[in-house]
């Protein structure tokens, strides 16, 4: 049984009034390299027949000896100078050593006592209030093989089959704190650092993919008590989503179970998303004992200050810098601002517009900007599952339905329509906007004969209008837009029912 009904919300509501969540996370993200972490393997294997990335050094074979990828080591101390880390002098590779088909080496080159970086901490939004949370290390390591897991149709029989493409591609391992409160926080806390690797272009965060994913410990402890619970670990998670799904899930298993006076077991649990709960995988009295000692084929790395100085000087614009600067050169609301960079595809979207908006326009439309890619444009790639930069609307097509708007050429009821039409056809503004006949009609003398047509229409509202009730002219305006389809620009209109009633008074 999943949590739902009312026995969910009642332990929802428990535990957020009795009992204090303590979640701590583990996130792995690939490094987005050419090669792989410790050879020459490209590391991209997206559409790669399987098996088809693999060298001595991925398999350890004999006689093979790896050499570290410089490009993930700036990886890592770029996202330890953006968690506001330590980044090591000294720090040094280790082999951990456990048996599991995924590993065919028989150990995973990773880093134990001497990770890259350690401390700092991680803030995201939640509720008008910034939420801090700290950062244990950000260490450097290898991924595993992929395994698949079949079923023979013949004999019913399960087998497993093993690719290594993704063997050796350079993994990084953040672990923070166990500060996080709720279910909720830990989702923000994740996609504030996934839109963090994504901006400094180190990761591409993709969890329904696999190449961003997350392990969670939580325990609860009653309010007030300064005590740890027993930690249960939670895994299988594929999407923030599942993150809050399975964190909610399994507080409320652990709340009843305290509520219930039985003891919480500490075990790895795997989230099952089709059944919508937490399942046993292995109690923690079987866990491994990895056996760390430091990887004899690698030499300890030393990192320079100079080099970590001209890492830093060249790090790209974090989302936090970004935001800030949205609010103060566009004057964009806080929460604008925030929508914009929760994704670099989003942000370069949004300066784009400003780039095709032309000189000295920006601040003038940013605003509009902003309110078409968050409510409009977002809707639109939200029902159609569309990614911005996938789109058939560009920013210049933005740029210029906007313009159409401020010139008075178009109304914001047409400007919908227009920019729907945009995102079906990926036609420009103008053309569309001539091809629906949507352009407004500005022209008084024009409107005039419709403004006439609605008077005679309804004599009651110039009645009305006499008796000093000026409801009736904006229904006389109404009216008009209705006779015009909405075409006509209702100021114009305004001003000549304005100036048709009092000729009539
Ligand atoms: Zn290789």
């Amino acid at each position: 049984m999943g949590v739902s009904g009312s026995r969910g919300h009642c332990y929802t509501w428990r535990v957020m009034t009795e009992y204090e969540p303590v979640i701590g996370l583990e996130v792995h993200a690939q490094i987005r390299t050419r090669s792989k972490m410790f050879c020459g393997c490209p590391a991209d294997y997206h559409d790669a027949p399987p098996n088809s990335h693999v060298c001595p050094v991925c398999l350890a074979l004999p006689g093979s000896l790896p050499v570290i990828n410089r490009e993930a080591v700036r990886a890592v101390i770029m996202t330890g100078l953006a968690l506001r880390a330590t980044i090591a002098e000294h720090t040094k590779f280790d082999r951990k050593n456990y048996t599991y088909p995924d590993l065919m080496k028989g150990y995973q080159i990773s880093q134990y006592d001497l990770p890259i970086c350690t401390g700092g901490y991680l803030e995201f939004d939640l509720d008008g209030q910034t939420k801090r949370v700290g950062i244990t290390r950000v260490h450097l390591e290898e991924d595993v093989a992929k395994l698949f897991h079949r079923i023979d149709p013949a004999t019913g029989e399960p087998y497993s089959l093993v690719d290594v493409n993704r063997s050796g591609v350079p993994l990084m391992e953040m672990v923070g704190e166990p500060d996080i409160r709720s279910a909720e926080e830990a989702r923000q806390y994740l996609m504030k650092y996934r839109a963090i690797l994504q901006f400094l272009g180190v990761s591409e965060g993709n969890m329904e993919e696999g190449n961003f994913r997350c392990d969670a410990n939580v325990s609860i402890r009653p309010k007030g008590s300064r005590e740890y619970g027993t930690k249960v670990e939670v895994k299988n998670m594929n999407s923030f989503r599942a993150v809050y799904r399975a964190l909610q899930f399994e507080l409320e298993r652990q709340a009843r179970l305290l509520d219930g006076g039985k003891r919480v077991a500490q075990e790895t649990r795997g989230w099952v998303e089709e059944r919508g709960e937490t399942v046993s995988m292995r109690s923690k009295e079987h866990a491994h004992d990895y056996r760390y000692f430091p990887e004899p084929d690698l030499p300890p790395l030393h990192i320079s200050r100079a080099w970590v100085s001209e890492i830093a000087e060249r790090t790209p614009e974090l989302p936090d810098e970004k935001r800030a600067r949205y609010v103060t050169h566009y004057g964009l609301s806080a929460y604008d601002a925030a929508m914009l960079t929760l994704a670099p595809a989003t942000a370069r979207f949004f300066e784009g517009v400003l780039e095709a908006g032309g000189d000295g326009r920006a601040a003038a439309i940013a605003k509009p900007a902003a309110n078409w890619i968050i409510t409009e444009f977002g809707r639109l790639l939200n029902d159609t599952r569309t990614q911005i930069e996938e789109s058939n609307v560009k920013p210049a097509h933005l740029a210029e339905l906007i313009g159409l708007i401020e010139q008075n050429v178009i109304g914001t009821a047409q400007a919908k329509t227009a920019f729907e039409e945009m995102f079906r056809s990926g036609k420009t503004a103008k053309a569309v906007v001539d091809e629906l006949g949507l352009r407004q009609i500005t022209d008084s003398g024009a409107l005039a004969d419709s403004v006439r047509q609605a008077i005679a229409q309804y004599p009651q509202a110039v009645d009305d209008f006499r008796k000093g009730k000026d409801a009736a002219s904006k229904f006389l305006v109404g009216q008009v837009m209705k006779l015009t389809k909405g075409k006509a620009n209702p100021t114009v209109v305004a001003q000549v029912v304005k100036e048709q009633l009092e000729a009539l008074r």
